[in-house]
């Protein structure tokens, strides 16, 4: 059996996030319920600012993993930029109190407003994915009277190892600039009045667990780097994006720092280690921070399959039915002997709609769950599919507890609808 992520423990037979029972949230904040710890946050961000301690460098963390205010205030005190991918992201950033220039935006498809009102609050880098978004933000800058900071985001082709789905650096999808055609681009930004070239980037995917690949993308940055630079463009920062992975069912990703002592030996070996180093780690910064508590609706033992029926769904936790991700399955009060094996499902009505699958479990109906690595990519992906509500998050610190988000109700759904008369 793997460890339990860190802040997470048993304590009088029950599970606690920091010292917080988890039966005592759920009781007073109901479920489903998506619960964080502060401390496994901030030492998740330690361990990247341990690794580029003495560097010129910025965090930024990419929110979509979690986008939730409390959060990215938590982060951005700590120390954080943001990576944005929207101008809903903007103004969530701007609302977290992060400094508008340690914001900085990515994305295959910014609209030309999303543009503009970034280059009015004064972002510090918009990461351009194609030649056609670099002369739309031109033009959109030099009709502010402006010049848009930009790095262009460069597509590597390494196998990051990770699901096709979460895997971007390969020539096959969507993502960056191909590398034959970097260098021609370079040149152009360089030649447009409202463009001004501050670095370059890439991201190779994402819950990546070897060191490799960062290795391998790095190396073929620094040939571009070399190369642009070598036509007479200077790029003042280079950002390797985020993608470390975590541990869902005995991952073994290496720790940020351990993986910086790596890339920043290829940095300093190759004469690049003076230069200003930006990421935008996501999933590594929260995912294991978080838990979703779920209660057992009910027990559907069958002749194939047995079900455990619980309250949340699909709709909270998207990644199973997204990615087959996994997700570990903890009761909150366990109780003795070892139960039968359980596909857990949720009320939705798609077959597709489960949360973890085989999983032996002994447990009754009203029993409490701890849906596991629930920080990342769950929030901030749910829905209101079957007009669920989206789930309560509350945010533990030590023995304090903090509501961060009320539970949705149906009137907060029905409120943007137009009936017919
Ligand atoms: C999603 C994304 C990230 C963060 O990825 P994680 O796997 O959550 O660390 C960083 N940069 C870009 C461009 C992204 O799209």
């Amino acid at each position: 059996m793997s460890q339990l992520p860190a802040f997470l423990t048993h304590q009088n037979g029950e599970l606690h996030l920091e010292g917080v029972a988890l039966s005592r949230l759920a009781r007073e904040h109901g479920t489903p319920l998506f619960v964080y710890s502060r401390a496994a946050m901030l030492a998740s961000l330690a361990a990247y600012q341990r690794g580029l301690a003495g560097r010129d460098h910025l965090i930024c963390y990419a929110m979509k993993a979690n986008s939730s205010l409390a959060i990215l205030q938590t982060l951005v005190r700590a120390g954080c930029g943001l990576d944005i991918v929207s101008a809903g992201e903007l103004e969530r950033a701007l609302a977290a109190g992060v400094q508008p220039d340690r914001i900085i935006f990515s994305g295959v498809g910014k609209t030309r407003a999303e543009m503009r009102r970034a280059i009015e609050v004064g972002i510090g880098c918009f990461n351009v994915e194609s030649r056609a978004e670099l002369d739309v933000l031109d033009e959109v800058a030099r009709s502010l009277g402006r010049r848009a900071p930009v790095s262009i985001r460069v597509n590597p082709n390494v196998d990051a190892k990770t699901h096709p789905y979460i895997s971007t650096g390969l020539k096959g999808n969507k993502f960056g600039i191909a590398h034959e055609e970097v260098i021609a681009t370079y040149r152009h930004a360089a030649g447009c009045a409202g463009l001004q070239v501050v670095g370059i980037d890439c991201h190779i995917g994402s819950q990546i667990t070897q060191a490799g690949p960062y290795l391998d993308a790095m190396d073929r940055v620094l040939d571009l780097v070399t190369a642009i630079e070598a036509a007479g463009v200077p790029i003042p920062h280079i950002d390797f994006g985020g993608g470390l992975g975590i541990d869902y069912n005995g991952d073994t990703p290496p720790a940020a720092d351990d993986l910086w002592a790596q890339l920043l030996a290829r940095l300093d070996a190759r004469g690049f280690g003076q230069r200003r180093i930006m990421i935008e780690p996501g999933r590594s910064l929260v995912g294991n921070a978080g838990v979703c508590l779920t209660e057992v609706l009910y027990l559907k033992p069958g002749e194939q399959k047995n079900f455990l029926i619980v309250d949340a769904a699909m709709n909270d936790l998207p990644r199973p039915a997204m990615y087959q991700a996994f997700h570990r399955i903890e009761p909150v009060v366990p109780r003795s002997g070892d139960g039968m094996t359980w596909d857990v499902v949720g009320p939705v009505c798609e077959s597709g709609d489960w949360i973890g699958r085989d999983r032996a479990l002994n447990v009754q109906s009203g029993d409490l769950l701890a849906v596991l690595s629930a920080g990342a990519y769950c929030m901030s992906m749910a829905s209101n599919y079957n007009t669920r509500g989206r789930a309560a998050e509350v945010l533990v610190d030590g023995d304090q507890v903090r509501l961060i988000r009320q539970r949705e109700s149906v009137a907060d759904q029905l409120r943007m609808e137009v009936p017919l008369a």
